[in-house]
């Protein structure tokens, strides 16, 4: 039985849609798309204007937050509290991304470690996850505005090359911005979809998937065969993309005006204006063979020739890439069937000249290049809502599974709606030194905690040579048949000792309880997430504790008294707050900490390699 609510403030009738839809969750830009009358259906703004969502996020004096195109102003007056490109953060540690600090205009803070990144925004900690879902929050009120209705369902799309953690990180997105994620599609999947390629199950074809956005290139081989798409090979470059094409024309500016650079360094709101005048020239340029307009006393020029010869070695640059994602591919080009583009970039005239050169065949762009991947995911949506009879739904797991990790947290290690059969795994390690036994408990369900989810079944893996704690390597694999019976297997990598458990998925479980607890899990989001923010800091600052301690211990000769007792103090500081609840105190002592620890552990292991350098010449 359908549900009507009214919304006594507005005065509309609120019902839930039974509409699944289809996210693009971009890097530079964001939309939603849904299936309306039989064909996909991009949802524009209240002005009916654009249906891009720039992928940009600002906090304002007040934490009042501004997601999309409004948000752009900031980037250059306030950077701090300016996000873009959070996509780049999603699932990644700190180590992953340490080397790309300075492309971000925003503080991103780890400690060090292995957990995942943050952002500082003035004394507040943002996941990545939680700044994704203010963009997937923003397109669903979007959708909900035009359709009337509340939806809850979505199919959301990633890279190609997206590992495990990067689609979790983006399911959890999903979830806090009150969606539940059917699926996570990948990006050329759905444009090849969007193209019509491998609806009909007897389609087999061979597809190239050239995706040039705003700072990334994405090259994706994909075969297709019986309604499945295997990716044969991506390839591509992260920092390449529309924005070196504006880069370029800024840059020649500069120099045929003779512009003063070190003015526009300074000048900030000015070098900005003319950024953006290079990034319309560019769009001028796909239609136009010239460009002109007046910044102030200064009169701007580009014809489509000399914009031509600036990006002609970036467009060779995704080239090289094509060659080499074809190589993986182990594919000759006579066997590439479609090249699909995709990307605002490929508007450019010269690079669909040069992608069709390149493969030797006319190149699909009769779609609109930046809506493309949107249309295709709600054409999947639309196939899994069942609207599609000709399609064969295969069998998916009905719950996440997964195990019990530090502090209660569920760690989800089977996503739920994962094709059956299905096979997982992941690392762990000890967290005290000389552990012995690892307890594996096994639990089924949505939630962050796993107090509120299903326990599946438990078992000890014993014998684990005594190691210092974060040495020993567990792998922890699932492996779940097509009949539901999830086997799981831990093993310590160093030694090779195993244990492992076989349990019924679903056993004692129906199907209304299975909706019961999927529903649960949406409407707790919010709570849930604050409470895994919370352990998760508390576990990051118990370890950075340990390891401060042993630094003042183990390194008293080296350090001043001043330096001692400061290190001791913040280590205190940071004692304290981990006991409470506070996640962003606990997030602040940590990141002080680690600032002021940062050069004296530098001095330290100088030190150490000069006493071991100067005991080799004694020998
Ligand atoms: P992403 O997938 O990275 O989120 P998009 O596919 O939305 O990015 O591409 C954004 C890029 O496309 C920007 O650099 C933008 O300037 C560029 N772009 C948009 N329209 C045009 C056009 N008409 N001609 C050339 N470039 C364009
Ligand atoms: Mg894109």
């Amino acid at each position: 039985m359908a549900k009507i609510a009214i919304n006594l403030s507005k005065g509309t009738i609120e019902k839930d849609s039974n509409i699944i839809v289809g996210i693009d969750l971009g890097t530079t830009n964001s939309l939603v798309a849904y299936m309306k009358d039989g064909t996909p259906h991009a949802v524009k703004d209240e002005n009916g204007k654009n249906t891009l969502v720039a992928s940009i996020i600002h906090f304002g004096q007040k934490e009042e937050v501004v997601v999309g195109n409004e948000a752009k102003q900031f980037l250059v007056q306030q950077p701090e509290n300016t996000i873009y490109s959070i996509k780049r953060l999603m699932g990644k540690s700190f180590k992953d991304v340490a080397d790309l600090e300075q492309y971000f205009g925003y503080k991103v803070i780890d400690e060090d470690t292995d957990s995942l990144v943050k952002i500082r925004v003035d004394d507040k900690f943002y996941t990545p996850i939680e700044l994704s879902a203010k963009i997937l929050s923003q397109l669903k009120s979007r959708i909900e505005a035009e359709l009337g209705a509340t939806v809850r369902k979505a199919v959301i799309t990633v890279p190609a090359y997206f590992n495990d953690a990067q689609r979790q990180a983006t399911r959890d997105a999903g979830k806090l911005a009150g969606l539940d994620v059917l699926r996570i599609v990948n990006e050329p999947t759905a444009a090849s979809l969007a193209y019509g390629i491998g609806i009909d199950p007897e389609d087999t074809q061979i597809v190239a998937v050239y995706d040039l956005g705003g700072g990334t290139f994405d090259i994706s081989i994909l075969q297709i065969q019986q309604g499945i798409f295997e990716v044969l090979a991506t390839n591509g470059d992260t920092f390449l993309g529309g924005d070196d094409f504006d880069r370029v024309i800024v840059d020649y500016w500069i120099d045929h005006y003779g512009l003063d650079k070190s003015l526009l360094k300074t000048d900030k709101s000015r070098s900005q204006a003319i950024r953006l005048e290079a990034e319309q020239a560019k769009k001028t340029l796909s239609t136009k063979d010239k460009f002109q307009s007046k910044l102030g006393d200064l009169s701007l020029e580009l014809t489509r020739e000399t914009f031509e010869q600036l990006i002609r070695p970036l467009i060779d640059k995704t080239l090289k890439a094509c060659k080499n994602a074809r190589t993986d591919a182990k594919i000759e080009p006579a066997q590439i069937d479609q090249v699909i583009m995709v990307g605002g970039s490929t508007r450019v005239p010269l690079v669909q000249q040069m992608v069709s050169d390149f493969f030797g065949k006319s190149v699909n762009n009769s779609l609109n290049p930046d809506e493309v991947v949107a249309l295709g995911a709600a054409i999947q949506a639309d196939i899994l809502a069942g609207n599609n009879k000709d399609i064969l739904l295969i069998d998916i797991t009905p719950l996440s599974l997964g195990i019990e990790t530090m502090g209660g947290l569920m760690d989800v290690i089977i996503p739920r709606n994962s094709k059956v059969p299905s096979k997982a795994g992941r690392q762990y390690t000890t967290s005290v030194d000389g552990q012995k036994n690892l307890k594996v408990a096994v639990f089924q369900g949505e939630r962050d905690l796993v107090k509120d989810n299903r326990k599946l079944g438990e078992f000890i893996l014993a014998g684990i040579p005594p190691m210092a704690a974060g040495m020993p390597k567990i792998e922890i694999q699932f492996i779940l048949d097509a009949d539901g019976i999830l086997k799981v297997k831990a093993k310590e990598l160093r030694s090779g000792v195993e244990q492992s458990i076989q349990m019924r998925s679903t056993y004692g479980i129906s199907e209304e309880e299975m909706g019961k607890m999927l529903l649960e899990s949406i409407q707790h989001a919010e709570e849930d997430m604050a409470v895994r923010v919370l352990m998760e800091a508390k576990n990051e600052a118990n370890n950075i504790i340990l390891s401060s301690d042993k630094f003042v211990e183990q390194n008293k000769a080296l350090l001043s008294e001043e330096e001692r007792t400061t290190t001791i103090e913040l280590t205190n500081a940071l004692r304290e707050s981990a006991k409470g609840t506070d996640k962003d105190l606990i997030n602040k002592a940590m990141d002080e900490l680690n600032t002021y620890t940062h050069p004296l552990a530098h001095r330290v292991m100088d030190a150490n390699i000069q006493t071991a350098l100067q005991g080799k010449k004694i020998d």
